[in-house]
């Protein structure tokens, strides 16, 4: 078999970047506790090895058979092996920030694709990267930003891969503007269940049903991403306080357009008249001209900081609706009514709980679980209906964000569609939980919204063909593709995916 055949011309710009030694788990095998960059929930070892395995959101452990492939060659063996009959599949895995069980498979086998992780080659004239499908965010911002290049979509946290980015084809804050990540992404190499290694281009079906497919058309081996300019690591931030979700909206609606990124923290303890209130934090990368002269001799500098790791045991309570009220109230009342032109670091505008090594364990052993929801413009009435069902139910929620989505994403299972997503984290160990989220997946459902499955680890099957209306397409290529069903996860078993 061979293996980066008919990739992209590359032309005289050119600059291969070897994988940074640190970056590399085949150099480096330092524990997953200790490094914010491994998969934190999955404990490597050599060969196979049947480790309990979860998402970020520590919720419904399951175990399986960890392999870890070095090589396009070993990932090739490792899927043929998930394919031998009897045997529970496979699916990829990569850092492991997909909250539900997305990147599970009970008694099967899960392939931590870390350990691929080179950047093959970056053009610097035209900005796009070809790398392996285990690379970080992270280690792009590190070798892109000094060439003066950005990531063209981040979720809310650097630490996941190229393949996670792909496979839950995410978004960012710059949704309105920029689309989700997979937009970007104008090539990728995907090994599918019968061994082969193939081509797959942006605007093929195959593509499509990849971007968002939850890693169950195959593995994504590498990708090739246009990235997106900048003079500067740092952002230029305004942020203003809304006193409700009315306010919020109308705010996001007027001028949403005026910039790059856009999100609001939204209060969802508050009730009555300041039901919804929020903080709306709006920005772009700073042109040069517009830092202090003190930060000017190295403008692209990325030096995120980093904070002590979050304990590893919490008493149980700490984060109950008083502990979280008053959060959420110090919170509101410290941000500026309205500020213009603050420079933030990078990580502080895009990544701020990435500071915290381990910050999901504060929900203690229960775990959480993260809801986030899109309805479309037009069904503002359902958005104010949820928000206000979580206010009046108390949910000691205190990482809520609401954000304007701009036009849908070709993925077949892509979440994002041109509305209002609201996201946010509720302890699992909550009481009455589960059917409280199943009152608010009706509401979304009967609104045409949808649930993310990069999140997700407890909607009920019956909902998703409503939510998804590209899913019927998305199982006949499936069936077509991979007819012994070999990539297979808790959540394609439990959504019937
Ligand atoms: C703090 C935090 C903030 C977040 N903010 C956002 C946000 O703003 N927007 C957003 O969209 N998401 C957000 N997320 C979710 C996260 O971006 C996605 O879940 C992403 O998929 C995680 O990538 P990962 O490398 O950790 O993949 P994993 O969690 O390991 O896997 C996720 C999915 O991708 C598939 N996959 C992984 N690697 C491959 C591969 N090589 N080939 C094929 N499939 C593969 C897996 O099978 C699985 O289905 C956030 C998560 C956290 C923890």
């Amino acid at each position: 078999m061979r293996f980066r055949a008919n990739r992209p011309s590359w032309g005289d710009t050119v600059a291969f970047m070897p994988a940074a030694p640190s970056q590399s788990p085949a150099q480096t095998p330092a524990p997953p506790a200790a490094s914010p960059t491994a998969s934190p929930s999955v404990r490597p070892g050599p060969g196979y090895d049947t480790v309990p395995v979860t998402g970020w959101g520590r919720t419904a452990p399951t175990s399986a058979h960890l392999v870890r492939p070095r090589s396009y060659e070993e990932t090739v063996a490792a899927v043929r092996e998930c394919a031998v009959t009897g045997r529970r599949g496979g699916i990829a895995r990569g850092l492991g920030r997909a909250y539900g069980d997305a990147a599970q498979n009970a008694g099967g086998a899960v392939l931590d694709m870390t350990g691929l992780d080179r950047i093959h080659a970056i053009d610097v004239a035209g900005g796009t990267v070809l790398c392996d499908a285990g690379v970080s965010l992270h280690r792009l911002m590190e070798v892109l930003l000094p060439l003066g290049w950005f990531v063209p979509v981040t979720p809310g946290t650097r630490y996941v891969t190229v393949g996670g980015a792909i496979g839950a084809d995410i978004h960012g804050k710059n949704h309105h503007v920029a689309g989700s990540f997979s937009r970007h992404v104008r090539a990728l190499e995907l090994l599918t269940a019968d061994g082969e290694v193939r081509i797959v281009e942006q605007g093929t079906e195959l593509f499509d049903a990849t971007a968002g497919g939850m890693g169950l058309t195959g593995v994504i081996l590498t990708a090739t991403i246009r990235l997106h300019r900048v003079e500067t690591s740092l952002m230029t931030v305004d942020t203003e306080r809304a006193t409700d979700l009315d306010d919020l909206m109308a705010r996001l609606t007027a001028t949403d357009h005026r910039y790059r990124y856009s999100v609001a923290w939204i209060d969802l303890l508050a009730r009555g008249a300041a039901t919804g209130r929020s903080v709306l934090t709006r920005g772009d990368h700073a042109p040069l001209d517009a830092l202090p002269r003190r930060t000017r001799r190295a403008p692209l500098a990325f030096r995120p900081g980093r904070l002590p790791a979050a304990p590893s045991f919490v008493p149980e309570g700490l984060l109950g609706r008083t502990t979280v009220g008053l959060f959420n109230e110090l919170w509101y009342r410290k941000a500026p009514r309205s500020r213009t032109g603050e420079i933030q670091k990078l990580s502080t505008f895009f990544h701020p709980l990435d500071g915290v090594p381990h910050w999901n364990r504060v929900y203690g052993r229960g775990g959480f679980v993260q809801y986030q929801f899109v309805v479309g413009h037009g069904k503002e009435e359902a958005l104010r209906r949820v928000v206000r069902r979580i206010s009046e139910r108390g949910c000691p929620s205190f990482l809520a964000v609401l954000k304007r989505f701009g036009d849908g994403d070709p993925g077949w299972l892509s979440f994002p569609m041109p509305g209002w997503t609201l996201a946010l984290d509720i302890p699992a160990n909550l009481p009455g939980l589960g059917p409280f989220l199943d009152e608010l997946d009706g509401e979304v459902a009967a609104a045409d919204g949808r649930v993310y499955l990069a999140k997700d680890s407890r909607l009920r099957p019956e909902l998703l063909d409503a939510m998804y209306p590209r899913l019927a397409d998305f199982r006949s290529l499936r069936a077509r593709l991979d007819p012994e069903g070999v990539f297979r996860s808790d959540l394609s078993r439990r959504l019937s995916l």
